[in-house]
């Protein structure tokens, strides 16, 4: 059995002992009844998610990815482009009824075959499709960065709580062991106190005319899209929020990134005295995550990208299951949602990296190291 199959068998065992403990006068109560009607379709019926905008993340990682899901199922699309959604209907046999456009999305609300939309659209347009689907009594998951301004967060945060739905962000990583693991070093201290951070992620931007170079639907550069992953990393790692950040921005083209940031260094200062030193760049390659303790050192790379994370120790090897993140995250989700537990990774997690975000651009616009305490 793999390792899903397990946990999804293991599930359904103890909730059926747990229901078959209960009396039928207990769950008759009020605050039990839930459970006699939500247990059954649980046991069965994985939620129904609809992917909001259907570009690169949509149709290469995460449809495929809700091919190997067990609590959730691909059940719906959300798409401008005519040819697309007839595509979609096809590839994934969709329903024609579950299939709407940018016009047409509110009335998703009326569609008890979606449970959960996962708006994937640029970064500009998250919080209003975030407070949409949330006004339509949908649970969410909304991608990296979570919004363009942290006024925007709490905005979408407000809009979730006011529905009473969950708003999760999509931060992969949180779901898988490796990153887990180094959340747990920092946590318990295994190496002593963490001194030293040093995270970096980066890739070449490639097409000039892309969405992310436009500030208008991006909100940023390198830093918004990327080196998100090395700011969230330095924060999960030392469990701790900066106190203070000083930052500065770097340009070899700055025709093509006459809107955007290419590449920012910044530093980071947590309240235990760790201090963090991270980039985020569209000029090249590269994935780092080191962190030095007391009593040791521990790093991860590759470790941002899609596929299998590596990492080591001055103890040796970190040696984990490897999992699809994307079906480990929303399948994460997916429990959460079922069993009425907060998510890992709520709407409040990603407005603390805006938070920093617009620390880290203010830093460059003055020069000035930015108090955050
Ligand atoms: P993309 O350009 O491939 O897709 C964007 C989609 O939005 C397209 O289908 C496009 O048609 C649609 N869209 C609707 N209105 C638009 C408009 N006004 N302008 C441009 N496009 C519009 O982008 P992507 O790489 O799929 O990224 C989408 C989101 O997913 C971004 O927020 C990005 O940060 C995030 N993302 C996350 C990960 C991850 O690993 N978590 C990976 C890639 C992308």
């Amino acid at each position: 059995m793999k390792r899903l199959d397990l946990l999804f068998a293991a599930e359904k065992a103890s909730r059926r002992s747990f229901l078959r403990g209960l009396s039928a006068s207990a769950l008759a109560t009020p605050a039990l009844s839930w459970l006699a009607e939500a247990a059954p379709a649980q046991e069965t019926k994985p939620l129904g998610i609809a992917l909001v905008g259907l570009g690169s993340y949509s149709t290469n990682q995460l449809a495929p990815a809700l091919q190997q899901t067990k609590f959730v199922k691909l059940t719906g699309a959300v798409t401008g482009t005519p040819a697309k959604a007839a595509e979609w209907e096809k590839k994934y046999n969709l329903p024609r009824k579950n299939i709407y456009d940018y016009k047409t999305f509110d009335r998703i609300a009326d569609n008890p075959d979606i449970d959960i939309v996962y708006v994937v659209l640029p970064n500009a347009m998250h919080a209003e499709y975030t407070i949409r689907a949330a006004q339509a009594g949908k649970h969410v998951i909304c991608e990296k960065p979570m919004a363009v301004s942290v006024k925007e967060c709490q905005q979408m945060i407000d809009a979730s709580k006011k529905a009473g739905k969950q708003l999760a962000i999509g931060y992969r990583l949180h779901s898988t062991p490796q990153h887990q693991e180094v959340m747990r070093f920092g946590r318990e201290k295994t190496f002593g106190a963490i001194k030293i951070v040093e995270t970096s992620d980066g890739f070449r931007a490639g097409d000039p005319n892309q969405w992310r170079l436009k500030k208008s639907l991006s909100g940023g550069g390198a830093l918004m899209d990327i080196g998100i992953y090395a700011l969230n990393a330095s924060r999960y790692i030392t469990g701790e929020e900066p106190i203070s950040v000083w930052a500065q921005e770097f340009k070899t083209d700055p025709v093509k990134f006459k809107e955007v940031d290419e590449t920012i260094l910044w530093q980071l200062k947590f309240p235990s005295g760790a201090v963090a030193n991270s980039t985020g760049t569209y000029a090249a390659s590269v994935e780092r995550l080191f962190a030095t303790a007391e009593n040791g050192w521990f790093e991860m790379g590759p470790c941002y990208g899609y596929g299998a994370i590596k990492g080591r120790t001055s103890k040796g090897e970190i040696n984990l299951p490897q999992v699809v993140h994307q079906a480990a995250q929303m399948d994460d989700f997916a429990q959460c949602v079922r069993q009425n537990k907060p998510t890992r990774v709520p709407g409040e997690e990603g407005l603390k990296d805006v938070r920093v975000i617009e620390a880290i651009y203010r830093s460059i616009d003055t020069g000035k190291v930015i108090n955050l305490g």
